[in-house]
């Protein structure tokens, strides 16, 4: 098994001159779109929309991303999983072991090949790499077996109008893992459940971890990562006490809490990640068995485990704005500090830059808006709109006092400090684990 921190991403520091970023900003709320995370993340040159439920992610989005990837990543290494890449497209033979080439369409894309053979989208891996894994795996002492990727995954979903909640080409994590005991399978699966609280945290998020049916595979309960959000399609029944939870769609109609007989509510939710618990429903379709200790034959068990990335992306949205745009946590946030000018004077450029390049060598991501002839009003409402942790402005107001503005996105009051203590209070209000990958054009 791998250790931590050898997949870790090189530390690189960087400030980005906003005049150089591919920012493609827009004034007006992008038209026809209704969810939150579509209109503000399409406004802010987060996203670009291609067509229904398809989207580009544009340098500052795909740096969202990435950031969300490494703390996925980092919690499957803590999982001690490894990271691999499986293919998307598809033929038949294995899907028609479990007979889920007929039945995962209309959602599995399907179509011919040039010689007329049919091929397909892949949707979720349990097929390809529960063959991977019989046809390479002998012995039960090879068990277990943890495999995960971050891969983009094609549904032909009915109704793609939530922005990144529901595409049709979306990016999601898939873990995988192979037992030869279900009390293995168990035990693995309740660490992967905590691992999934953490993660879900540190995107500053609060899940919510509900029974869902396990499909029509499995009768064990599937458990779903919900976070409470007004624009989710999801209801889920939960417990005041928070001892219960439950998915509407299996949910009886009982109203106390079947645990402690408290009051139950409903919410509406987005469905962040899922997991479920096969045990031997792949190895008896798909034939896939192990030697035990004393020669015995034993299925191969699998449990499977999801996180939607984008999805994700989208949700820290819905659950982290207010009328002037985004309000990121500072793990997800592309740029820790959002540096500002107002003014056109040399001199508050040549004092923003001194400041950023201080952030920088401190390790801190700074996003300079360098831009002039924008209004201050401007450059403001753009900094409420992108939603980096900090803001910091540089002014001919505070400039002649030696100062600059601080405020936190998520705080109505500006300070002015003195700009050696910026650097300070930055640094110690903001999460260091904030890793920098060069993405975006470095100054
Ligand atoms: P839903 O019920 O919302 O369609 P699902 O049950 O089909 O989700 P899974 O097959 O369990 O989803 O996929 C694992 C994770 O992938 C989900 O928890 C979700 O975060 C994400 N996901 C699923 N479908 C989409 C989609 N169309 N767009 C973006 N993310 C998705
Ligand atoms: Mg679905």
């Amino acid at each position: 098994m791998l250790r931590t921190c050898e997949l870790r991403h090189p530390k690189l520091t960087v400030m980005v001159r906003q005049s150089e970023l591919f920012l493609p900003l827009r004034r007006e709320d992008p038209r026809g779109e209704e969810f939150a995370n579509a209109k503000l993340l399409l406004r802010g040159g987060y996203i670009d929309k291609l067509s229904s439920g398809v989207f580009t992610m544009l340098p500052l989005g795909f740096m969202v991303l990435r950031r969300i990837e490494q703390i996925v990543r980092e919690g499957m290494e803590r999982l001690h999983a490894q990271e691999f890449s499986m293919p998307a497209l598809q033929t038949p033979a294995i899907w028609e072991e479990t007979g889920r080439w007929a039945t995962l369409p209309p959602e599995m894309f399907q179509f011919s090949d040039r010689s007329d053979r049919p091929v397909g989208l892949a949707m979720t891996h349990e097929e390809v790499i529960f063959d991977l894994v019989r046809r390479t795996v002998r012995s039960a002492h090879e068990l277990p077996i943890s495999l995960y990727q971050f891969q983009t995954k094609f549904r032909d979903e009915p109704r793609p109008k939530s922005g990144l909640i529901r595409g049709r080409e979306f990016l999601m994590k898939d873990l995988y893992s192979f037992h030869a005991s279900p009390e293995d399978l168990e035990t693995y699966y309740r660490a992967v459940m905590d691992e999934y609280r953490t993660i879900f945290a540190q995107c500053g998020l609060e899940a919510i971890v509900v029974e869902a049916s396990g499909g029509i595979f499995t009768k064990n309960p599937s458990h779903e990562f919900q976070i409470i959000a007004s624009s989710g399609e999801d209801r889920i029944i939960l417990c005041e006490r928070g001892d219960f939870a439950q998915n509407s769609e299996i949910a009886s109609a009982a109203s106390p809490c079947p645990k402690c007989g408290g009051a139950l509510r409903e919410e509406r939710s987005v469905e962040v990640g899922n997991t479920f618990r096969f045990y031997d429903k792949y190895a008896n379709d798909m034939r896939g068995y192990v030697q035990g200790a004393s020669g015995e034959k034993l299925p191969i068990l699998l449990a499977s485990y999801g996180i939607g990335i984008g999805r994700l992306m989208a949700t820290i949205v819905e659950a982290r704005h207010d009328e002037k745009g985004i309000v990121w946590p500072d793990r997800v946030a592309p740029f820790a500090v959002h540096l500002l000018v107002l003014g056109s004077h040399e001199g508050l450029f040549r004092e923003a830059e001194r400041l950023g390049n201080a952030l920088q060598d401190k390790g801190i991501a700074v996003l300079y808006d360098d831009r002039v002839n924008v209004s201050a009003g401007e450059k403001l409402a753009t900094a409420d709109l992108l939603g980096m942790p900090q803001r910091v402005v540089v002014s001919s107001k505070t400039f002649a006092s030696g100062k600059a503005e601080l405020k936190r996105r998520d705080e109505s009051e500006a300070r002015l400090v003195a700009t050696q203590e910026i650097i300070e209070i930055i640094l110690l209000t903001t999460n260091t684990n904030h890793t920098n990958i060069r993405i975006a054009p470095s100054v």
